[in-house]
C-alpha cells in the first residue's frame, strides 16, 4: 500500500479510536459517581462489598476516565504515538476480554462503558469492541503514519492541561452533582407522568418503575406522585456512609413545612437500618424504601436531597450544597425551583476543555517565525545555517527508511530553522528520497566515486548519486582520508565530478590529535582546503560547504570546546578571504563536527563563524538530531 493510503487509514482509525476513548473517559467525568456505582456492581460479583463512594472507587474512576481520555487525546493529537498506540491496543484488548466475560458470565446488568450517556446490551458492547480491536492493531502496527498535528515541545501541555480539566470536574462532581445530568431523574421531568401517562416520554424511561413503600410493605408512590404541591424527598442510598452533617437543616427544613410532604428513602434491602438514621440525625419524617438503582440515580449524593412539585422533578441537592433557610419565616418553595442548565452546562464544558487545547494545539504553528539567533557577526545572519547527519556505515534499508520517514514527520510538524541534510549509505539513498520531503530535508550520499564512470567494480558515481535523487556528498571526511587513503589530489577529483553534476559538497577538514597537541592544526586545515579546493572558481566554491571535523573529537565523546571551535573557524573564513575574497568567505557555510550533542549544539552554534553540525552519532536517532536541530530556534 502507499505511503498515502496508509496515512489514510490511520487518520481513520484513529479518529475512530479517539473520538470513542474521548466520548467514554468524558462521560465518565461528567458522572464519576457513575461509574463507582457501576465498578462496585463487577466487585459485589465477586462478592466484594465497598461502599460506592470509597476512597479507592473513586481513584480507580479518575484513573480510568483519565487513561481513557488521555489516550484518545494523544491519537488525536499524535502526541508520543509509537506509546500512546501501544497502550491503546492493550488496553482495548484488556476491555474486550472483559466484556466477553461479560457477555457468557452477565454479572452486571449494563456493562457501564459509556456511564448513563449510552447503555448498550452486553452483545452490542462486545461488537463494538471486537471492531475497536482492527483500527487498534493496525496503529500499533504503524504508529508513524499517523500524523503529528503539534510540535513536541508543546505535547506535555495538552496532556496536562486536559488532564487538570478533567480531574477538577471529577472532584466539583463527587462534591455537588454532576453538571449534566445523564440520568432520568432530571430537572423539568414528571414521575406522576412516567407511572401514569403512558403517552409521555417519561413512561418510556427507568422512572416508570419507581416505588416507594412503606416500613410494613404497602406501596405508596401513586398517593405520593398523585398529592399536588411540593414533595421533599431525602435519598439514603447508603445509611451507613451516609453524611449525616446536614441533619440539621434537614429536620429544619421539615420542621418548617410540617403542611409538606416530606419522606426519607432507602434502598429495600436495608430497610432496617431507617432506624440507625433516625437514632444518629433525629429524623422526624417518614422512612419509606425503594429500589437501591432507582435511589442512587435519583440524587447522585449520600443523602440527597429531591424536591417534587405536583410530582414533576423541580431541584436536586447534594448533602454538600442544599438549599439555605431564611432567617425568619418558611421558606417559599418556589424559590427553591431550579432550571434543567445541563445543556448549557455541556456546552459551557467543552468549551473550556476545547478552547484551550485547541489554542495550545495551534498557537506553536501561528507563531512560529525564523528565528534566526542574534549575533555579534552581522554576516551570519545571511549565510545558510545546516544541520547535516552522517549515518556512515549504520542502519539496513528497512531502518534506514523508518528513521528518515519518522524525521520526515518530526520535521514537518515542527519546522526546522535551519537547513537539514542527511547523508546516508548508497543504498539507501532511492529509498529515503521517496519518504522525505525535499523541502525539509535535504539528501546526500557519504562518499562518490573519483571516475566518472566505466569499469570500477563497486564504485558510485557523482552523477549516479545525483540520479537517486541525492543534493548533496560528503567527501573528505576524515574515515575516508584514514582508511582508504584517499588524498587531496583523490579528493580535488571527486570535488570536480561532484560538482560537475551539480550535488553540493560538504568537505570535511580537520588535524588528529599530535596535531593539535603540536599546534600545527592551522597548518594542517590550510593544507587541506588548499589542496583540494583551492583550484575551484568563486563560482564552485559557492556549491561548498566546509566542516571542520576535529578527528581527535570524532565519534570520541570529547568535544572541541565553543571557543576553540570559533578560533579555527574564524581562521578557516580568513583563509578564504584570502583565497576567494570577502564576499565569499562571508557566504561559506562552516560547520562544526565532532561528539556534537543536544545538549552542546546551541552554545557552539551561537559562535559567530559556526553555522551548523555535521553529526555523526547523533544523527541516527530522530530525537536526538531533532534536538541539534532545535539549537537553532
Ligand atoms: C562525523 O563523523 O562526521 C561526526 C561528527 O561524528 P560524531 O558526531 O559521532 O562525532
Amino acid at each position: 500500500m502507499s505511503k498515502r493510503g496508509q496515512s489514510i487509514l490511520s487518520i481513520v482509525a484513529a479518529i475512530v479510536l479517539s473520538s470513542t476513548l474521548l466520548f467514554s473517559g468524558f462521560v465518565k467525568a461528567l458522572d464519576p459517581l457513575g461509574m463507582c456505582i457501576k465498578l462496585n456492581a463487577y466487585l459485589a460479583y465477586f462478592g466484594i462489598a465497598l461502599p460506592d463512594s470509597s476512597l479507592w472507587l473513586q481513584l480507580s474512576t479518575a484513573a480510568l476516565t483519565l487513561l481513557e481520555f488521555t489516550l484518545g487525546l494523544n491519537l488525536l493529537l499524535g502526541i508520543r504515538r509509537r506509546l500512546s498506540t501501544m497502550i491503546t491496543l492493550g488496553f482495548i484488548v484488556a476491555t474486550t476480554t472483559l466484556t466477553l466475560w461479560t457477555y457468557i458470565a452477565n454479572p452486571v446488568t449494563d456493562c457501564g462503558c459509556f456511564g448513563e450517556a449510552l447503555k448498550l446490551t452486553h452483545g452490542q458492547t462486545l461488537a463494538k469492541n471486537i471492531i475497536l480491536l482492527i483500527p487498534s492493531a493496525w496503529l500499533a502496527c504503524h504508529p508513524l503514519t499517523l500524523p503529528r498535528l503539534m510540535p513536541e515541545r508543546s505535547q506535555w501541555m495538552a496532556n496536562i492541561y486536559a488532564a487538570l480539566f478533567l480531574v477538577g470536574l471529577i472532584a466539583y462532581t463527587f462534591h455537588r452533582l454532576p453538571l449534566v445530568e445523564m440520568t432520568d431523574y432530571r430537572i423539568g421531568s414528571s414521575l406522576r407522568e412516567a407511572l401514569f401517562n403512558p403517552q409521555s416520554e417519561e413512561s418510556h424511561t427507568d422512572m416508570a418503575n419507581f416505588i416507594l413503600c412503606s416500613p410494613e410493605g404497602e406501596m405508596l408512590q401513586d398517593s405520593i406522585l398523585m398529592a399536588d404541591g411540593y414533595t421533599f424527598l431525602v435519598t439514603l442510598p447508603d445509611e451507613d456512609e451516609a453524611d449525616d452533617g446536614c441533619n440539621d437543616l434537614l429536620n429544619d427544613l421539615y420542621d418548617l413545612h410540617p403542611a409538606i410532604s416530606f419522606y426519607g428513602i432507602i434502598a429495600e434491602e436495608n430497610k432496617e437500618q431507617a432506624a440507625d438514621w433516625v437514632d444518629r440525625t433525629g429524623a422526624a419524617y417518614p422512612i419509606l424504601s425503594g429500589e437501591s438503582t432507582q435511589i442512587k440515580a435519583m440524587v447522585r449524593s449520600n443523602p440527597g436531597l429531591m424536591l417534587l412539585h405536583d410530582g414533576r422533578i423541580v431541584a436536586k441537592w447534594s448533602h454538600n450544597n442544599l438549599p439555605t433557610l431564611p432567617e425568619e419565616g418558611i421558606p417559599n418553595l418556589a424559590e427553591y425551583e431550579q432550571r434543567d442548565t445541563s445543556l448549557a452546562s455541556l456546552i459551557k464544558l467543552l468549551l473550556w476543555l476545547c478552547l484551550p487545547l485547541a489554542a495550545i494545539v495551534l498557537l506553536p504553528h501561528i507563531s512560529r517565525k525564523p528565528n534566526i539567533p542574534n549575533l555579534k557577526n552581522n554576516n551570519k545572519t545571511m549565510r545558510k545555517k545546516i544541520v547535516a547527519g552522517n549515518w556512515k556505515m549504520n542502519k539496513n534499508l528497512q531502518e534506514g527508511v523508518a528513521l528518515a520517514t519518522e524525521l520526515n514527520e518530526v520535521l514537518s510538524t515542527d519546522k526546522p530553522n535551519c537547513g537539514v541534510v542527511i547523508c546516508t549509505p548508497f543504498i539507501h539513498l532511492a529509498s529515503v528520497a521517496d519518504v522525505i520531503n525535499k523541502d525539509i530535508i535535504g539528501l546526500g550520499a557519504e562518499n562518490c566515486a573519483d571516475k566518472a564512470s566505466g569499469a570500477y567494480t563497486g564504485e558510485v558515481s557523482a552523477e549516479m548519486v545525483k540520479s537517486t535523487g541525492a543534493d548533496y556528498v560528503i567527501l573528505g571526511h576524515s574515515e575516508r582520508r584514514a582508511y582508504y587513503g584517499e588524498t587531496a589530489e583523490i579528493l580535488k577529483e571527486k570535488v570536480n565530478l561532484a560538482l560537475a553534476n551539480n550535488l553540493e559538497v560538504i568537505f570535511c577538514i580537520g588535524e588528529v590529535l599530535e596535531e593539535r597537541e603540536a599546534g600545527k592544526q592551522n597548518e594542517v586545515v590550510r593544507t587541506q582546503l588548499e589542496g583540494s579546493l583551492f583550484e575551484l572558481t568563486a563560482e564552485q566554491f559557492s556549491h561548498v560547504v566546509l566542516a571542520y571535523e576535529p578527528v581527535w573529537a570524532i565519534g570520541t565523546g570529547k568535544t572541541a570546546t565553543a571557543e576553540q571551535a570559533e578560533e579555527m573557524h574564524a581562521f578557516i573564513r580568513q583563509t578564504i578571504a584570502d583565497k576567494f575574497g570577502a564576499e565569499a568567505a562571508d557566504n561559506t557555510t562552516i560547520l562544526y563536527g565532532g561528539s556534537c550533542k543536544p545538549s552542546n549544539a546551541k552554545e557552539l552554534f551561537a559562535k559567530p563563524d559556526v553555522d551548523g553540525g555535521l553529526i555523526g552519532g547523533a544523527s541516527l536517532k530522530a530525537a536526538d538530531f531533532k534536538g541539534i536541530i532545535d539549537a537553532w530556534k
